[in-house]
């Protein structure tokens, strides 16, 4: 049984590494945003050849349903990934380990089982918090809160969501699988069932930043009862004969870690799944917080890539047709996006804390 759960713990947690690696700026220069390029230029390819035209298209329409449609899958592999991580950690280790080695006592127990409800609480507030979705009756509101953001090239005054029929204020996004227009939109987050916005990307970041502290927390204490355990079993004064010159050696270091992983492999496997996730869960906070500094939002910092190379094309041509012959529209239209590639580079930058005060004031 228990290698049946540690096996689908397994594949929820790989799958979920992948879901963060999709997650990334499809122009990114960072190696996470390599991995997607190849996996999104190659991945298809590769998959209908390996399991036929049939089969393909049902996993297409599969993936559409997830990540394209409002359902509660997300919520669902979320809680079966970090409940199941967490009863299997508290079998292995917790209960069994904790208190009775040397270097982790029974209040790490208390406070890792606190610092999982919190996990689950910052859980809930993000999943139940509005994003700040915008309506006819606070769309001046907005438009006027987020004034400053028009630069008449991702942001022009005045046009407006057909669907909702408001005036949309800068910063914001129509949400095609909500089906509202959202302030200050971030992304749309299957975990959570909804967008991330400018009233819920607080409970976000602290989303996953107690995530990785839980994360990390299980892998420390984790290495330390091991260490505990090789200890108390006098591992480390275990000696061994070589079975070919018959010389008696004091055990190495991976000597006793062979001998742990085999006599704790759950327990060690546990703490690798918590590894993982530290990872996983650190890289994208940092992604996170990157954007803060730059008063970005995920959502404008896939569109500012997308403008940027339209504006890289065009300048280009409009450049090697100017060296060929001179004209005056050609000339005007290469100023004009000269000055909006200008403006596009010119934001300020916020810095971390301005950012994350703005952040962690909203809703005023
Ligand atoms: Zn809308
Ligand atoms: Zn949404």
């Amino acid at each position: 049984m228990e290698e049946i759960l540690l096996f689908i713990l397994f594949a929820l947690t790989t799958g979920s590494f992948m879901y963060m690696l999709v997650c990334t700026d499809s122009n990114s220069k960072s190696p996470m945003g390599m991995i997607r390029r190849k996996i999104y230029s190659n991945g298809p390819s590769i998959l209908k050849q390996l399991l036929g035209n049939k089969i393909y298209i049902k996993l297409q329409q599969f993936y559409n349903y997830v990540f394209y449609t409002n359902n509660r899958l997300g919520q669902i592999a979320y809680f079966l990934i970090f409940w199941m991580a967490f009863g299997l950690y508290s079998k292995f280790g917790l209960l069994k380990h904790f208190g009775n080695t040397p270097y982790v006592s029974h209040v790490h127990s208390i406070c890792g089982s606190l610092i999982f409800l919190f996990c689950n609480y910052f859980f809930y507030k993000t999943c139940t918090t509005s994003p700040g979705i915008i309506n006819k009756e606070n769309n001046n509101e907005y438009v006027m809160q987020y004034q400053q953001y028009y630069d008449e090239i991702q942001y022009k005054q005045n046009t407006q969501c057909s669907t909702c029929n408001i005036i949309k204020p800068a910063r914001s996004k129509h949400c095609r699988i909500c089906n509202v227009c959202v302030s200050r939109f971030d992304h749309h987050c299957i975990w959570v069932r909804q967008c991330i916005g400018q009233n819920n990307y607080k409970y976000f970041l602290l989303f996953l930043f107690s995530h990785i502290f839980l994360s990390l927390y299980g892998v420390v204490a984790g290495i330390l009862c091991l260490f505990g355990i090789a200890q108390k079993q006098q591992l480390f004064k275990l000696t061994y004969k070589n079975a070919i010159t018959g010389e008696i050696h004091k055990a190495t270091f991976l000597r006793v870690f062979s001998v742990i992983s085999n006599r704790e492999t759950f327990f060690m496997f546990i703490i690798f799944v918590c590894l993982i996730f530290f990872v996983t869960l650190t890289a994208f906070f940092l992604y996170h917080l990157n954007m803060i500094r730059k008063d970005l939002t995920t959502n404008e910092r896939i569109r500012k890539n997308d403008f940027e190379k339209s504006f890289l094309n065009e300048m280009y041509e409009l450049q090697e047709l100017e060296k060929r012959k001179k004209d005056d529209d050609l000339i005007k239209r290469l100023a004009q996006l000269k000055i909006c590639w200008k403006s596009l580079n010119n934001r300020r930058l916020l810095g971390l804390f301005e950012g994350l005060r703005i952040i962690f004031s909203q809703p005023k």
